[in-house]
């Protein structure tokens, strides 16, 4: 198994994109993702021989890839810190770490090696019923300069951002949520957020099988069964889902997620407020749009009456492919950018106020291009960020392909041939 001809790259070629090698096996990625089961005992040799698997997408330079086991499945994951290392057209590609918010954080809020991610949440996830204060969330906004902690928006582009949902690429064009579920639970059992298992504390919301009902309305009695309150504690949950519509209710208003079956239930002004900190996800154009959707992490409680009560929340707004975008023009450029064949990449800005490029495309031509979609007018301090922004690019030598959106969309250059090997 895996020396057969159909899993070794031709010697003339080098290496064909999209290979790895495992226990020195050298085999396709695609087939080891599709016959991970049979191939269980070359990860086992891995593991225990070379410690990662090796990705071949660079001629001369094995890039180390992290092995996983989930539920007695094993999974690949680019090395981290090393994504930007990887080919432009290689999947584990990723931005250079000084185009994600995760630079920042104080050290120690984010710690990530290739076992374990622990992150310190802004919100507290235990709440004392008697004694000492409640624990309250640290101060947000923008001014303060190195965040302690993690809020809501960041832990949601973290989570993006590890699955790779941030990257736009021709298979991305299938991305649906179950694909978004499905990589972002690959990560969740090496997480921990604040201490505890994040497995534990948040519940990503499955997709809809008829197959796997049963076992879906278990595992979330079970999730809302753990926020009963003790004695003396309450415990916070966090749910990731897809918001499908926010409506009035007989007290305040409820959310709707897709595929969720319950309803979680937040009060005008805890609404008044993400309205206000999520302005461009929440806003009525975004729920109407066909193109775009919204995704929310929520902090809930249980109520007495077994009602799933929202405390806090984030908001995000992505394509159609659950791709982040800042707006409803990033959409229309994000899906312009697919629609070309272009590979790139969102910056996540996670809790910061960073200026970061819109979108940087990775294959066209030999360096990364920056797209910036330049939207409202006439605010000063836009005006001024944009032309800061303008001014860095042109003395850097930059590429950059900018949108202002009350004209045409730009032409777009074609993708690069993917890599010689
Ligand atoms: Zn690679």
């Amino acid at each position: 198994m895996g020396h057969g001809p159909a899993s070794s790259p031709p010697a003339h070629a080098g290496r064909p994109p999209g290979f790895v090698r495992l226990a020195g096996t050298v085999l396709p990625l695609a087939s080891v993702r599709r016959d991970r089961a049979q191939l269980a005992h070359l990860f086992r040799k891995a593991r225990a021989e070379d410690s990662c698997a090796y990705c071949l997408c660079r001629p001369r330079r094995d890039l180390r890839l992290v092995i996983r086991v989930r539920d007695g499945r094993h999974h690949l994951a680019g090395w981290p810190g090393e994504g930007h290392e990887h080919a432009a057209d290689c999947e584990f590609h990723k931005l250079t770490p000084d185009l994600s918010g995760r630079s920042g954080y104080v050290e120690g809020a984010i710690v990530e090696r290739p076992d374990a991610l622990s992150v310190r949440l802004n919100q507290p996830l235990t709440l004392r019923l008697t004694g000492a204060a409640p624990p309250s969330a640290a101060p947000g906004g923008p001014a303060v300069e190195a965040r302690r902690g993690v809020g809501l928006l960041g832990l949601t582009h973290l989570l993006f951002e590890i699955a790779g949902l941030n990257h736009g690429t021709p298979a991305a064009r299938r991305t649906i949520w179950s694909s978004c579920h499905r990589r972002i639970s690959s990560h969740l059992p090496h997480i921990t957020v604040s201490g505890e298992p994040l497995e534990t504390v948040l519940y990503v919301v499955p997709p809809f099988r008829r197959d796997s009902a049963t076992a879906t309305r278990e595992a979330l009695d079970a999730f809302v069964e753990r926020l009963v309150p003790g004695p003396r504690l309450a415990r916070h949950g966090l749910v990731l889902g897809e918001v499908k519509e926010i409506g009035p209710a007989r007290y305040g208003l409820q959310t709707t997620l897709r595929h969720f079956p319950r309803r979680l239930y937040l009060d005008d002004a805890l609404h008044s407020r993400l309205t206000r900190s999520y302005p461009r996800a929440l806003s009525a154009t975004a729920a109407a749009s066909r193109e775009a959707r919204q995704v929310g992490l929520f902090v809930v409680t249980r109520s007495p009456g077994g009602h799933l009560t929202v405390v806090d929340g984030a908001f995000m707004l992505t394509t159609r492919r659950y791709l982040p975008a800042d707006s409803l023009h990033e959409v229309t450029m994000a899906d312009a950018l697919t629609a070309r064949g272009l590979r790139f990449h969102k910056p996540l800005r996670y809790d910061g106020a960073a200026v970061f490029p819109d979108f940087v495309i990775s294959n066209a031509g030999s360096d990364p291009v920056y797209v910036e979609v330049y939207g409202v007018r006439g605010r000063e301090g836009y005006d001024l960020r944009r032309r800061r922004k303008q001014e860095f690019y042109r003395t850097s030598g930059i590429p950059v392909i900018a949108w202002t959106v009350a004209e045409p969309l730009p032409s777009l250059p074609d993708p690069a041939p993917d890599e010689e090997r």
